[in-house]
């Protein structure tokens, strides 16, 4: 493959009926990389497993589960959520319609469909992605570690709050902060502090790997991460996996207390939420766990 195919956008096709999926794919294969899906439960499976596509079609009448559950499932995911959908659905019918975009649909396409106009509908949506995916990236992200930044955090905090809430899983806060940073950039100069952020924001990002997670600059040298359904076993492994990361840096720190090298100091709490709190209430604790490692002596995990 070319590098410019590699960077081609990516179609899921969903459809239980292979004559469909072959006609969608031939049309779109000049234009797009595509996947196919027989039914629902593989669609799902693919984007769990597979790196996400930019755009779905979906049909609508299929065994199984059928294309408003799917939809359904996929909007309410928050790694699936933003991906367009566009159904493609032989019931015709306004009411059909209505409940397409009820769904979470973008757009509708009738069976039998013209290709042309199926085409540029298709290419019209990725255009809209495109530029859309720009600007959140552009809007979510903190400009000198690249990683989520505030923003982000607190967008995700309380949706993830209100799915825990409501699907009464559990919820983890990870919050961390570099110890003696201050002394750090009175004596390696403030540009060789923002060099020591972007490596330390490296080195929790790449601690966790699971996409729903998030990990995000949660203030100057503090960084946050949302584990979501992760029980208190999993966050202390995870944080101590943190904690490992930034020490294998090896990031020379010759004024620091605690050490010869740049470490950090990480507070973890896991809860249940229940509906006489609020996620301020899950800061709190994270924060009160921090404080806790900084004041036992820093370059540590403590659970709260
Ligand atoms: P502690 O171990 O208790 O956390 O001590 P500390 O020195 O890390 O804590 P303090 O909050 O006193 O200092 C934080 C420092 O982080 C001070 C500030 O100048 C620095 N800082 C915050 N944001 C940035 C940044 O974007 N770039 C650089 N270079 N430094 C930053
Ligand atoms: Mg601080
Ligand atoms: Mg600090």
């Amino acid at each position: 493959m070319t590098e410019m195919q590699e960077e081609r956008a990516k179609i899921l096709m969903v459809d239980d009926e292979k004559a469909y999926l072959d006609v969608l794919g031939g049309l779109l294969r000049p234009y797009y990389r595509t996947i196919a899906a027989k039914d629902g439960e593989q669609a799902l499976q693919r984007l769990k497993t597979q790196p996400l596509p930019d755009l779905i079609l979906l049909d609508v009448t299929m065994p199984g589960m059928n294309g408003y559950e799917v939809c359904r499932a996929i909007k309410d995911n928050r790694v699936t959520k933003d991906i367009p959908i566009i159904f493609i659905t032989g019931n015709s019918g306004t009411e059909d319609e209505t409940r397409c975009f009820e769904a979470g649909a973008v757009d509708y396409v009738a069976k039998p469909f013209r290709p042309t106009v199926v085409l540029a509908r298709i290419k019209n949506h990725m255009e809209l992605k495109r530029r859309g995916d720009m600007l959140e990236r552009l809007a979510i992200l903190d400009g000198l570690t690249g990683i989520p930044n505030r923003r982000r955090f607190d967008h995700v905090i309380s949706y993830e709050w209100e799915r825990s809430l409501r699907y009464q899983h559990v919820l983890t806060l990870i919050m961390m902060d570099i110890d003696f940073f201050k002394l750090y950039n009175d004596h390696y100069g403030h540009a060789g502090g923002d060099t020591c952020l972007k490596k330390v924001a490296g080195a929790i990002s790449a601690a966790m790997p699971r996409t729903i997670d998030l990990a995000a600059r949660y203030g100057g040298e503090e960084f946050a991460c949302i584990l979501p359904e992760t029980s208190g076993k999993g966050a202390l492994a995870v944080a101590e996996r943190i904690l490992a990361r930034v020490r294998d840096l090896q990031i020379p720190h010759a004024q620091s207390r605690v050490a010869d090298h740049v470490t950090v100091s990480i507070g973890v709490t896991t809860m249940v939420p229940n509906m006489g709190q609020s996620f301020p209430d899950l800061i709190k604790r994270a924060d009160e766990a921090l404080y806790q490692a900084k004041h036992d002596g820093r370059n540590r995990v403590v659970a709260g």
